[in-house]
């Protein structure tokens, strides 16, 4: 079953326009339900689905049993199982575009003359009402004006203007405004919760935001949008909204980089009056920056004043991104950003950086080189003093030890004693080591211990607070050594 389907409202409750939400449920509060009623917007708006709860709030057989009051249905009675699947008796839905003429209307005039097939009431739903003709629109009208106790008309339409002000006026009206960003999001919820979804950080308002308010397309979005795993990118949402290119920056990037004050600023509004958020594109024009900015910090010869730049520029519209969230105008911290860096002095100094660029999520890496065994002996007393301050044990318990071998950024370190390997294995410690060791090798370094012959040498190079005096040692008393030494 497709989502919007599966997925559309059954209860009061999980109506999404706020709006029609509230009053259905003062509705129930005050257990007095109209005979008329007039749902009026857009397609996709929720009226259909609409006009089947206020049908089961009448035929649910939990509210038939107690008359007095009125509840959300069940959707597990017979009425609310029937209403749901369309095979209700006591539900007529007819559709004015078809069957406009005043012959459909006496029919159906008739036929109200009768009791229920089924159930309390006989619940008409017409839709496009607007459709009919004028004289039919004559004959609804005596039956609103009298109807007989056990009839409802849900009367929906798209073009309410077309609707003659008699009928409206007979009518409980609910206006389907086209769904806010917000409503759309809490629908689309809905389908996360229960499909269990995984869902990227900005999807829900990117597809919110290129759906024009329709509950349906948006539903659909999610749903072509997932992939097998049940997760869905952001990366796949894009395209899809067909609103993607609105969500571009490129155009912006550049004319905030040759600081085009006029042009950016255009192009900012223009995007706003097209409904992007502006949230979302402020987000989009760092992620780009950022990217940039590490693919210039790493080149062979980085350039100071265009990494200075770049790093203004994406400072500048992160701190923009912060103050959007509490902004009465939410456009006005990045406009005031774009105005700022613009008006700064000196001349555009950002240009492309000619190097490829990295992947979007990507830290500046180090240059990554084989490691080489001589240049790693040669600075390994370098490595011990960037950690003596750091770990003075550590420190010590390095002494004792030394490289042995590389392979690729793996680095072999021989280590005499077993609990020597073991603390330096310690997750704590070792990472701390490979930082240090990357930092003075220049290249990531990866590190690995293992136990070697116990030497003369070794022993004597071993940190002396673990050498036992008579110069024997034991793994068990340097136990007791490592214990005073790391606590
Ligand atoms: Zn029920």
């Amino acid at each position: 079953m497709n989502f919007y389907r599966k997925y559309r409202p059954q209860t009061v409750a999980e109506i999404d326009t706020t709006a029609i939400r509230v009053a259905l449920e003062q509705i129930l509060t005050k257990g007095k339900i109209s005979q008329a009623w007039l749902l009026t917007g857009p397609k996709g708006a929720g009226k259909t689905s609409t006009a089947r709860i206020i049908a089961k709030i009448l035929e649910c057989e939990k509210n038939l049993l107690k008359p007095q009051a009125l509840e959300e249905p069940c959707n597990q009675c017979g009425a609310c199982r029937a209403i749901m699947n369309g095979s209700y008796l006591g539900v007529v839905e007819m559709d004015a575009a078809s069957n406009r003429g005043i012959d459909d209307i006496r029919q159906l005039q008739e036929r109200i003359g009768l009791a229920p097939a089924q159930g309390k009431f006989t619940v008409y739903v017409i839709d496009e009402v607007h459709m009919l003709t004028a004289e039919a629109f004559n004959a609804l009208l005596k039956t609103l004006e009298e109807p007989p106790a056990h009839v409802v008309f849900i009367l929906c339409t798209t073009e309410l203007k077309k609707v003659p002000e008699t009928i409206v006026s007979r009518c409980t009206q609910l206006n389907f405004d086209k769904a806010s960003q917000i409503e759309v999001k809490r629908s689309l919820g809905r389908v996360v919760d229960g499909e269990k979804l995984t869902v990227e950080p900005g999807v829900l308002d990117l597809i919110a935001a290129g759906v024009d308010g329709s509950f349906r397309d948006a539903i659909k979005l999610l749903e072509q949008a997932v992939d097998e795993t049940g997760t869905v990118k952001l990366i796949r949402v894009e395209p899809l909204v067909g609103q993607g290119q609105l969500y571009q920056v490129e155009e912006l990037i550049r004319a905030i980089k040759h600081k085009n004050a006029k042009t950016a600023l255009v192009l900012v509004a223009a995007k706003e009056q097209q409904g992007v958020d502006l949230n979302l594109l402020v987000v989009k024009l760092v992620e780009n920056l950022r990217s940039e900015l590490m693919a210039a910090a790493i080149v062979q010869k980085p350039e100071p004043k265009q990494i200075e730049a770049l790093t203004e520029l994406v400072e500048r519209l992160s701190s923009a991104s912060q103050e959007m969230k509490w902004s009465p105008l939410i456009g006005l911290p990045l406009q005031i950003a774009i105005v700022k860096w613009c008006y700064l002095p000196g001349e555009t100094v950002i240009e492309p950086v000619k190097v490829e660029p990295v992947s979007q999520a990507a830290p500046p890496k180090l240059q990554s080189k084989p490691l080489q065994l001589a240049e790693v002996e040669g600075k390994w007393s370098e490595v011990l003093k960037k950690v003596k301050p750091l770990n003075h044990s550590l420190e010590a318990l390095l002494k004792a030890a030394r490289p042995v071998a590389t392979a690729d950024s793996w680095l072999t370190v021989e280590v005499y004693y077993t609990f020597h390997k073991e603390q330096l294995e310690q997750e704590r410690y070792r990472a701390m080591l490979e930082s240090q060791c990357s930092e003075v090798m220049g290249a990531p370094v990866k590190l690995r211990f293992k136990l070697g012959q116990k030497t003369a040498q070794a022993v004597a190079a071993a940190p002396k607070e673990v050498v036992n005096v008579t110069g024997r040692v034991k793994d068990e008393d340097l136990a007791q050594a490592a214990e005073e030494i790391f606590g």
